[in-house]
């Protein structure tokens, strides 16, 4: 058999080739962990972890851990906005890139109209979806801010 190393064939779709998908996707990884761990885009980092998950029905994605130092730690609901925040991208803008967020990283659809997905528990989205869209985020005591989310 004869591979054609480093590129798709007219014919190959993504899922063909798992080999191209982890290089791009180590290559992507070690940019994105370069701005906060290299290049302190978020203050300094003192300790950094990741795992890598590849699942059936999408790429491989991961889920990091950076530490920072006590002095650079994210304290205030402004301190977050100014790093953190959720948006679709606009349909007029951008079509393409509105079409993959909204079809490969919402959740859903679940609740009420889709009570047969795996996230319904008891008639309730385990996860707690839907979410409030929030234009600020609010820090919590003991969960997880809720960081703000402008819907386009
Ligand atoms: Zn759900």
């Amino acid at each position: 058999m004869v591979r054609n190393h480093g590129k798709f064939r007219p014919s190959e779709h993504t899922t063909d080739r798992p080999d191209l998908l982890a290089r791009v996707f180590n290559l992507n990884l070690k940019s994105l962990m370069d701005d906060p761990t290299v290049h302190g885009a978020l203050g300094k980092s003192i300790a950094q972890v990741y795992t890598i998950e590849f699942q059936k029905r999408g790429l491989a994605h991961a889920h990091i851990l950076i530490v920072l130092r006590a002095t650079d730690k994210f304290s205030t609901s402004e301190h977050i906005d100014k790093f953190v925040r959720g948006e679709i991208p606009s349909p007029i803008e951008n079509r393409r890139l509105h079409e993959i967020v909204t079809k490969c990283l919402k959740h859903g659809p679940c609740g009420i109209d889709n009570p047969e997905t795996l996230c319904m528990e008891a008639g309730q989205c385990k996860k707690m979806f839907p979410k409030e869209c929030r234009t600020e985020t609010t820090m919590n005591v003991s969960v997880y801010p809720f960081v703000s989310q402008m819907p386009k």
